[in-house]
């Protein structure tokens, strides 16, 4: 079977793999074709600070935590192996603050050593009135991206790289029995409409701050605004 992934941000390079992983000892034989106009270090991946933890709702979503709960426990495995550093994996706690008293969020099985904020917490951030502290994993995408890549140059027979821009999946389908499209943050809206997906805009600001240890994640419900410092 010859499977394309279109995209090699952290999406499209963790399907490739996650595809090999399953699937490669039991359908043969298989290759994987990545195709993407940009590799690392020039994905929106890369510059990511990597806090792997969902929002605080999935709206109903339950598949949405469940996968979430999935990668959390795939990526522990390899915490303390000798692959964690080169992964740019590590546990990394924090403040989740909210503007007002919400629901404890669906994060609160999956992350460690979560609880709710003391009074005597909450007073370091005026203006927020509830929130919670707990540990979450940190997978930074500038360590991240170019294991993947080592990876997939480890198995350069079956697990190829195109630098190609694709236009169409009409362009791939001939050639390959499945395509799995993970364009990410670019978007792909002629290849693939997709009315849930929607872009976001946000202003990023590099401190050198050595001294803070903890990620906080602001949450103003009122004027809709989401503000984090996550350090790295
Ligand atoms: C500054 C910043 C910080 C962030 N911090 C976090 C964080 O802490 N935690 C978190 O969970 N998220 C964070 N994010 C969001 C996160 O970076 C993105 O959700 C994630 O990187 C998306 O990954 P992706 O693989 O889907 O897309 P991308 O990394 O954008 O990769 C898309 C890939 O598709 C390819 N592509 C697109 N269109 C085509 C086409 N037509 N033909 C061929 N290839 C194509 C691109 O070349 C690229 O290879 C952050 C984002 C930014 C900008």
């Amino acid at each position: 079977m010859r499977v394309a992934v279109i995209g090699a941000g952290v999406i499209g390079l963790s399907t490739a793999q996650s595809i090999y992983e399953h699937y490669h000892s039991v359908v043969q034989p298989l290759t994987i074709q990545v195709y993407a106009d940009r590799f690392t270090p020039l994905t929106t991946s890369d510059g990511a600070a990597g806090l792997l933890q969902p929002n605080l709702s999935d709206r109903g979503k339950e598949e949405e935590t469940r996968w979430t709960k999935e990668t959390f426990d795939h990526l522990l495995t390899f915490i303390k192996s000798p692959h964690g550093s080169e992964m740019g994996l590590f546990l990394q706690s924090g403040f989740n603050v909210v503007s007002e008293p919400a629901q404890e969020p669906c994060f609160k099985d999956i992350v460690f050593g979560f609880r709710e904020l003391s009074e005597r917490e909450l007073q370091m951030f005026p203006g927020y009135k509830h929130g919670w502290f707990n540990t979450a994993m940190i997978v930074e995408g500038k360590s991240y991206l170019p294991w993947l890549m080592r990876w997939s140059r480890l198995l350069i027979l079956l697990v190829k790289c195109h630098h190609r821009r694709i236009e169409s999946f009409a362009e791939l389908h001939t050639c390959h029995s499945m395509v799995m499209m993970d364009c990410g943050t670019n978007g792909w809206r002629s290849g693939q409409p997709d009315s849930d997906l929607r872009p976001s805009r946000g202003q990023i600001i590099k401190v050198d701050a050595p001294w803070l240890k903890h990620w906080v994640l602001a949450h103003n419900f009122t004027k809709g605004e989401f503000t984090y410092i996550i350090p790295g």
